[in-house]
């Protein structure tokens, strides 16, 4: 007779501290098998093999295993499509419940439902946990009892809402006992999954009280670490958002106001079915004529626009994988509006590239560049790129380190930004 285990389901939560499903997993009673799944559906949908994301998810595994081994206990990484994975653990396991943290992304959701029913299937029961956002789907509501489409009065009501049990430490220590332990699993290298290593550096999680403490003075310059660089931490769940909003509660208000921004993207997504299916939330912005000009695109993505700050964002990106929030906002303007491209081939390519990518926050940005979202930039809002580095990088630091060649004689704008805003202006106007 096989020993009775549950399961808990590590993906976006890689962490063994706090965890909400981890830590109910563990008071189940059961010993708990804690298990991650490469998922090959995913995978394939990587073109490029030198993937950051892929090798920032390997190197937390092993911070997770390194973390369970010291409490007798192992992680197995698996590999494959998850119904089929599941299929066979199913099969060599005496499984009674399976744990995991809500996913709230379309392919997420659907994924969990179907191995849900699987799962019901064998008599295992399916339990889901929030964990990755403090207030989720209907949770923060307007007084009528319908979700907030503008930021500030869901930002009020979000503080009003927030007590200490919102905060909670989902605490895992108390409770290692109950892993399975004698369990010892080889994990698949980057190479067996199909990947080569790359430059990312998994470096642990910490909030650098200089950094917000200047915070609100600092976040909008490029050239200073201005901002904490969590966001990838985050998209993950190697750090647990409750810890941040109580450090953010000391006093940190305008960081704590970004925080809320996340949860706030996470709300739109949950309750306009629109956003998931790659609409404009506003639909009349769906009839924008858009001009679409591949070679342009390119230039925009290459970092080769003869606009010193739009192709220095481009190229930190790029080169890291990571782009500055201010500078974020700059560049996608100007996709949207100088170059009349459809924010969606923008939001495509952050998608590809972002380290911290995460479907919500991104199209938040992108529809709030072009527009067409919920609480966006109003349509005739035009980001002159000069303008803008005159604000955010008078000293040209930001431009120097990524655009060296800034100054050159053969470096030049590809279009006059005046004629291009009249031009937005113009069709925007005629949508
Ligand atoms: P900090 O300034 O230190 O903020 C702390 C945390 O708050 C961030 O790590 C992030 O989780 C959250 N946050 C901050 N600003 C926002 C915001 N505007 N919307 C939602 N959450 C926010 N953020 C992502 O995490 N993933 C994305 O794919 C993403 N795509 C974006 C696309 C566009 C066009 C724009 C304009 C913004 C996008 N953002 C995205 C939001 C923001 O740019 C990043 O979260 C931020 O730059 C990350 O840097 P940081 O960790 O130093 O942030």
């Amino acid at each position: 007779m096989k020993r009775e285990i549950a399961i808990f389901w590590y993906r976006r939560d890689l962490r063994v501290t706090d965890n909400v499903a981890l830590h109910f997993a563990l008071q189940s009673g059961l010993p708990i098998l804690p298990i991650f799944i490469f998922d090959e559906n995913i995978l394939q949908r990587l073109d490029d093999k030198l993937d950051r994301r892929v090798d920032f998810i390997h190197q937390s595994l092993q911070n997770v295993k390194a973390g369970l081994r010291k409490v007798g206990s192992d992680l197995l990484v698996l590999h494959g499509q998850p119904k089929a994975v599941w299929e066979k653990i199913f099969t060599e396991y005496q499984v009674k419940a399976v744990f995991s943290n809500h996913d709230y992304e379309k392919y997420g959701m659907e994924r969990d439902s179907e191995i849900a029913s699987l799962a019901n299937s064998h008599n295992v029961s399916f339990k889901s946990f929030k964990d990755q956002c403090i207030f989720e789907k209907t949770e923060i509501l307007s007084g009528s009892g319908t979700p907030y489409t503008v930021f500030s009065p869901y930002a009020r009501k979000w503080k009003e809402t927030l007590t200490k049990d919102f905060l909670a430490d989902y605490q895992i220590m108390p409770f290692a006992a109950n892993f399975l332990k004698e369990i010892n699993f080889e994990m698949p290298s980057m190479q067996q999954l199909g990947f080569q290593n790359t430059d990312m550096k998994f470096v642990a999680p910490t909030v650098d009280q200089d950094i917000i403490n200047k915070y609100k003075e600092q976040r909008d310059f490029p050239a200073i670490a201005g901002t904490t660089r969590l966001s990838v931490h985050l998209r993950f769940g190697t750090v647990s958002i409750r810890q941040l909003v109580k450090i953010a509660q000391t006093g940190h208000e305008s960081w704590l106001n970004e925080l809320i921004w996340r949860d706030f993207y996470f709300n739109i997504l949950a309750n306009f079915s629109q956003i998931s299916l790659g609409k404009s939330f506003k639909s009349q912005y769906d009839n924008i004529k858009w001009r679409n000009n591949e070679g342009e695109f390119e230039k925009w993505c290459t970092g080769y626009t003869g606009f010193p700050i739009i192709d220095a964002g481009m190229r930190e990106l790029n080169n890291t994988g990571f782009m500055h929030n201010r500078v974020r906002m700059i560049v996608a303007s100007f996709l949207c509006k100088d170059l009349l491209i459809d924010w969606r081939w923008g939001e495509q390519y952050f998608a590809q590239k972002l380290n911290d990518f995460d479907f919500s926050a991104n199209n938040g940005g992108w529809q709030w560049a072009s527009g067409s979202g919920c609480d966006a930039a109003p349509y005739f809002r035009v980001f002159n790129p000069d303008s803008q580095t005159l604000k955010f990088d008078k000293d040209l630091k930001y431009i120097r380190k990524w655009v060296p060649e800034f100054n050159s004689l053969d470096y030049k704008p590809m279009l006059d930004h005046k004629m291009a805003r009249d031009r937005a202006l113009k069709v925007y106007k005629d949508k």
